[in-house]
């Protein structure tokens, strides 16, 4: 039986003040949610923060983004260690925004998660394809393609640890939510994806969450889905009652 992981990207929004607000917000409204794991994910600078706001409760922190060398002359750059310093659990890689706005690659990505193992991280990797290659009956070639890449080299162990989230880039901060029929198929797609490249123990243990336009109202029903294990959500997580009406909706499951 998989977990439910609701996670919240904050993307680059709020401020010291309402990031910190927020999270305690967070802290009380989940302090008796025993069934499902639950992480924010907030801009780097405000990452030390939020995790001392959140130290020993029941949500967790993850950093958006990471590099994958462990220290040196990168300018601007944060590695795994450093992200575990401040505190974080999670980092979310490969996001949409990530790959399409600034470049990265999948191979960028699969260095990340490597690194990010390697600092005791767990990886949340994001896999999602374009309007236009859905349209072009592309998703498929387009999520096997980001999946194999973003995940080359893991043994079945480490991939046990990743979190992968599907997310259709255009379902995201568009409202335009894909519905659960359609987030189904790739998530089944994906299990059976992981079946084949590693065993059904690792495709039943991964959990698989949903990103795109998830809302309090729309929450519940995608994740009555079976092979829908969380969300991973934008615009709903920069206040506390959206982001915890869909905890909620994850604790139907
Ligand atoms: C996201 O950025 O990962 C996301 C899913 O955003 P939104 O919920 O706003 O669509």
């Amino acid at each position: 039986m998989r977990r439910a992981f609701i996670a919240g990207n904050w993307k680059m929004n709020l401020n010291l003040a309402s990031s910190v607000a927020l999270v305690e917000g967070l802290v009380k409204a989940t302090a008796d949610c025993d069934d499902v794991d639950v992480a924010v994910c907030p801009p780097s600078v405000y990452l030390s923060a939020v995790a001392q706001a959140a130290a020993g409760s029941k949500v967790g922190v993850g950093a958006q983004n990471m590099y994958h060398e462990p220290d040196g002359a990168f300018t601007g750059e944060l590695s795994g260690a450093m992200l575990k310093d401040v505190g974080c659990r999670y980092v979310i890689l490969g996001h949409s925004e990530r790959r399409n706005i600034l470049g990265e690659s999948s191979e960028d990505v699969n260095l990340k998660v490597h690194a990010a193992l390697s600092a005791g991280l767990i990886p949340i990797v994001c896999v999602g394809e374009l309007l236009a290659e859905r349209k072009a009956n592309k998703t498929m070639d387009v999520i096997r393609r980001q999946f194999d890449g973003s995940i080359s080299g893991l043994t079945a162990d480490q991939m046990k640890q990743v979190v992968i989230a599907y997310e259709p880039v255009w379902a995201i901060g568009t409202g335009e939510v894909a519905t659960p029929a359609q987030a189904e198929e790739v998530h089944l797609a994906l299990r059976k994806l992981m079946e084949d490249r590693y065993n059904k123990e690792v495709a039943e243990t991964v959990r698989i969450q949903y990103g795109g336009s998830v809302k309090p109202d729309n929450a519940a029903e995608l994740l009555a889905q079976p092979n829908i294990d969380g969300a991973l959500v934008g615009g709903a997580s920069l206040k506390v009652e959206p982001f915890v009406g869909i905890i909620a909706g994850a604790r139907k499951k």
